[in-house]
C-alpha cells in the first residue's frame, strides 16, 4: 500500500532532505528543484513512509533499491542534464531516478530486467505524469540499438565493466555516468565520448549500488 497524499508535512520534509542535499555539496539547482518537485513517499510502501525523506536507500523489491538520494542527486549533476537531451537509464527500479530526469525536462528511456519490477511501474500512479518516459524490459548491456544515439546514458546499477555496446549508443561529445565495480570498490566513473571516438574518464567518490546483471529475469 502507499499513499499518494502530499501534505505539507511532506513537503516541509522535502525541503529538509533537499537543504541536507545541498550542505553534502549538491548545486545544480535543476537537479535540487527537480527533486522537490517529486515526493518520494510515493515511491514507498505506507510501512517506510515515516523514513522517506532520511537520506537512505530503501527497498523496492526483487532484492532491489531505490537510490540514495544524495546518489541520485550526485549521478545526476554528474549527467549535466539540459532539457530535450535524450537520455538513456539502465536499472529502472522504482522509476524515482527516471523521473527526476523528466522532470528536468529530459526525454527518458528506460530498461530495467526485472519483470516484477517493471510491470509495477506500468502501474505506478506517477506515470501519468510523465507520459513521455518510455520504459523497457531488457538487459541494459545491450543498450537500446534502434533508439540510439543518446546524449547521456546513466547506469544505476554497479557495473563489472564499461558496456561496449553503451559506448556505441553514446553520441559524439555524449557522457555516460557509470559506478564501475573494481574488487567491490564502486567508484563513480564520468565517460565523455570525443568527437573523434576516443573516450576521456574521470573519477569521482566510491557509491554502494546493487550489481548490474547479465540477461532479464
Ligand atoms: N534507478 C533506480 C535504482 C534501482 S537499483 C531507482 O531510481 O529506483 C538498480 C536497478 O538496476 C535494479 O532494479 C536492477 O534490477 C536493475 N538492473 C541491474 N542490472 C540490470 C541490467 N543489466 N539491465 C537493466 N536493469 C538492470
Amino acid at each position: 500500500m502507499r499513499n499518494y497524499e502530499d501534505s505539507y508535512r511532506h513537503k516541509g520534509l522535502r525541503k529538509k532532505l533537499l537543504d541536507s542535499l545541498r550542505d553534502k555539496g549538491i548545486t545544480d539547482e535543476n537537479v535540487l528543484t527537480a527533486m522537490t518537485n517529486i515526493p518520494r513517499h510515493y515511491f514507498l510502501d505506507t510501512a517506510l513512509e515515516h523514513i522517506a525523506y532520511q537520506d537512505r536507500a530503501f527497498p523496492i523489491g526483487e532484492g532491489q533499491t531505490i537510490s540514495q538520494p544524495y546518489t541520485v542527486a550526485y549521478q545526476t549533476q554528474l549527467l549535466e542534464v539540459s532539457p530535450h537531451q535524450k537520455i538513456l537509464e539502465i536499472g529502472t527500479g522504482s522509476a524515482y531516478q527516471a523521473m527526476v530526469l523528466a522532470e528536468m525536462g529530459a526525454s527518458v528511456f528506460t530498461i530495467e530486467r526485472q519483470r516484477n519490477l517493471f510491470e509495477a511501474t506500468k502501474k505506478f500512479v506517477l506515470r501519468s505524469r510523465y507520459p513521455g518516459i518510455k520504459f523497457f524490459y531488457g538487459d541494459g548491456f545491450e543498450g537500446l540499438p534502434t533508439f540510439a544515439p543518446f546524449d547521456k546514458i546513466i547506469i544505476t546499477a554497479a557495473a563489472p565493466f564499461i558496456p561496449p555496446k553503451l559506448i556505441d549508443q553514446l553520441k559524439p561529445g555524449g557522457k555516460m555516468v557509470i559506478p564501475l565495480d573494481e574488487d567491490g570498490r564502486q567508484k563513480m566513473m564520468r565517460i565523455t565520448k570525443n568527437a573523434d571516438g576516443s573516450l576521456d574518464e574521470e573519477t569521482f567518490s566510491d557509491f554502494s549500488f546493487v550489481p548490474m546483471l547479465k540477461g532479464r529475469n
